[in-house]
């Protein structure tokens, strides 16, 4: 299925319409500890693009000090979903891209809060790189 994609256990499943533009690796330190990984890489849908096929009563959220939510399965711990006080303005949802099984046609074009990029990752493809959020 188009966009189609679910958490590791697989008790949660989705699929989306359509991926809107700007997509970048976040190097932030919250998006380190949520994935447990270098960075985060998030693709922004609109709320009534996103169809949650299975187990949406599975999504746990974490809420921040700074009001960002954050969603994963409370079976299997998977990251999948981010929100921010922009998303909910703009009636969209972030979604983890390495959750979907196959998407080939997109492509992140920047790396964001380098500044607190981990010492042990070299970046070396050609996109832009922000010490903090897009300028
Ligand atoms: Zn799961
Ligand atoms: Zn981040």
């Amino acid at each position: 299925m188009k966009n189609s994609g679910s958490c590791l256990c697989g008790k949660v499943s989705f699929t989306v319409d359509k991926i809107l533009p700007s997509i970048a690796h976040c190097h932030c330190t919250m998006c380190q500890k949520f994935h447990g990984a270098a960075f985060s890489t998030f693709v922004e849908v609109k709320l009534s693009e996103l169809h949650c096929l299975t187990g949406e009563g599975n999504l746990q959220s974490y809420r921040a000090e700074n009001g960002t939510i954050r969603k994963f399965c409370r079976n299997c711990g998977s990251s999948l979903i981010f929100e921010s006080k922009y998303n909910r303005q703009e009636k969209t949802t972030e979604i983890a891209l390495a959750s979907f099984d196959s998407i080939s046609h997109v492509v992140p074009d920047a790396h964001i809060y380098t500044q607190t990029k981990v010492d042990w990752l070299v970046l070396n493809n050609n996109i832009p790189q922000y010490l903090g959020y897009r300028s």
